[in-house]
């Protein structure tokens, strides 16, 4: 099932075809508020008031011309103003691939530094999404190159990637600020681990590399990219047997998913984070979010006949 989901996640026709049909915007629904910015930014409002912070990402992905990129940018800098002129305590995060990286690497990097740089200006974070294996160096080169003008940006780790524990190595001298995630794409066992006990103790041996760098007195901001509570909770004891706080580290969730865990764990003292995503071209990423809970589609169907 989740291989079929995540083909059909890539399959251009449906790309084009599934998303038109009633049935299955009303199914998305449940994964994000709107596909404008304005109705991501009101359920950020309502977070807010819950003491949650947000993540905004418009989506889309592999953008066909480079045009589309300066104003997936514009964009962007509008809802930065937005998250300013509200006193929200949100960020955003992109794919690089929406700001054109398939098209033009320079292009793409004037984009990401500007929005990085307007960013700065409010004391937020610029946050990079990790896409599939044939962009994980290229993201990761990029992540760096930024990092040597703008230290406010973030880069996505994923779990399932064997190369992973090297490239935290490889980035804490940076003073990073790591989501680390389990991963959504379908990757081959010859560089990432397929079964969900090798993902998971990866995920968690990944998570207490990184509480002991920020023991031995380094610096990066831990999020915590997952729904998965157990592994939050073996998470939290490490912190706290290596002499570290709750907030040592951040937890962000997906709007939609696991709700009442957000609001707990929010009350409990932890800082939590709740990704918002909206726009047009969901159905990539509403596929993935359906291959990574089987039960998703029978929720899906569900919507559609009732
Ligand atoms: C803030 C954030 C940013 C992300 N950014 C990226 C990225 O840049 N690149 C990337 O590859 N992946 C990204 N992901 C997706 C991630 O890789 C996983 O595919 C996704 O989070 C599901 O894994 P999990 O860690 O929640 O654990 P799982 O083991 O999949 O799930 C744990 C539990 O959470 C609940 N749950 C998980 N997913 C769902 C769902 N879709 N619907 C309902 N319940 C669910 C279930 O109760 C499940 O038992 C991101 C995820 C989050 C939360």
């Amino acid at each position: 099932m989740r291989s079929l989901l995540l083909w059909m996640a890539r399959n251009t026709w449906l790309r084009r075809n599934l998303p038109r049909l009633w049935f299955a915007r009303r199914a998305v629904r449940r994964f994000m508020p709107g596909e404008d910015a304005g109705s991501a930014l009101a359920a950020g409002v309502q977070f807010q008031i819950e003491g949650i912070g947000q993540l905004y990402t418009r989506l889309g992905e592999n953008l066909t011309r480079i045009d589309e990129a300066d104003e997936v940018a514009a964009h962007y800098r509008g809802v930065l103003d937005e998250i300013r002129e509200r006193h929200l305590d949100g960020e955003i995060s992109v794919k690089l691939t929406q700001l054109g990286f398939d098209l033009d690497v320079e292009r793409t990097f004037q984009h990401a530094s500007s929005l990085a740089a307007q960013a700065a200006e409010s004391g937020k974070t610029f946050w990079i999404d990790m896409e599939g294996s044939d962009y994980t160096e290229s993201t990761i080169a990029f992540y760096e190159r930024m990092k040597a003008s703008q230290p406010n940006v973030g880069i996505c780790l994923q779990a399932y990637l064997r190369r992973t524990a090297a490239d935290i190595q490889r980035l804490l001298p940076l003073m990073p600020e790591i989501r680390l995630v389990k991963g959504a794409y379908a990757e081959p066992a010859t560089i990432a681990y397929r079964s969900r006990h090798d993902v998971d103790s990866n995920y968690v041996a990944l998570c207490v590399s990184m509480l002991e760098a920020v023991r031995n007195g380094g610096t990066v901001r831990i999020g915590l990219g997952t729904h998965d509570v157990r592994i939050i909770e073996q998470v939290a004891e490490h912190a706290t047997a290596l002499g570290l706080p709750r907030t040592s580290f951040e937890v962000q969730m997906l709007y939609g998913i696991r709700m009442d865990q957000q609001r707990r764990l929010a009350g409990a003292g932890y800082v939590v984070r709740d990704l918002i995503a909206y726009g047009e071209a969901w159905y990539p990423w509403y596929m993935r979010r359906l291959a990574e809970r089987p039960a998703n589609v029978l929720f899906a169907l569900r919507q559609i006949v009732g």
